[in-house]
């Protein structure tokens, strides 16, 4: 498999260099990436979930009219036995009456084949099932979302 240890900012790294066309002009990128410890994990999966977080933070701010470029945050650190990724935009936000169901496979409120609604169904399964780890929202109408991933420092085996 693809199981080996990693640096979670260098997956970071990596897929904010996938996201830099999409967001040319519209997004700023904000990074404060702290040292990590390596974690076991599945590189592959793991890009994908950063890439699917990303994503929907870029096409969250697309979505508004805005004047100036919105923003999108990146950071890394350590807590408890724990390696922490948030992943922040400026954009509409989640209404309260959607937010239990984001996680659904299907759950979309993008157009008709614009999206699929399966990035974050298939995100959650990466990090809780295949990763023992905890895939997090918190989120604030016209304020903005925020994606917390966790992922543990003790290696899985
Ligand atoms: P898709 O992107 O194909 O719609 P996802 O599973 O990635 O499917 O996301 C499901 C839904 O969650 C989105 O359609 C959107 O309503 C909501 N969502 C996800 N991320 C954000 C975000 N950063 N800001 C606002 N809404 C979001
Ligand atoms: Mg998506």
């Amino acid at each position: 498999t693809d199981f080996n240890y990693y640096n979670l900012n260098d997956l970071v790294e990596e897929t904010l260099l996938l996201i830099k066309n999409e967001a040319r002009y519209i997004v700023h990128i904000e990074k404060k990436l702290n040292d990590l410890p390596l974690i076991f994990c599945n590189r592959t999966q793991i890009g994908q979930v950063l890439l699917n977080i990303m994503m929907n933070a870029v096409q969250a701010i697309k979505s508004q009219k805005r004047e100036e470029e919105g923003l999108m945050e990146i950071s890394t650190f350590v807590s408890e036995n724990y390696i922490v990724c948030e992943i922040s935009d400026d954009g509409p936000g989640i209404d309260k009456n959607i937010i239990d169901k984001i996680f659904n496979p299907f759950f979309t409120t993008k157009e008709v084949g614009t999206g699929t609604g399966l990035g974050l169904s298939i995100s959650y399964d990466i990090v809780v099932n295949k990763h023992a780890g905890e895939l997090l929202v918190n989120s604030e109408l016209g304020q903005g979302t925020t994606f917390t991933i966790k992922l543990p420092i003790k290696a899985i085996s």
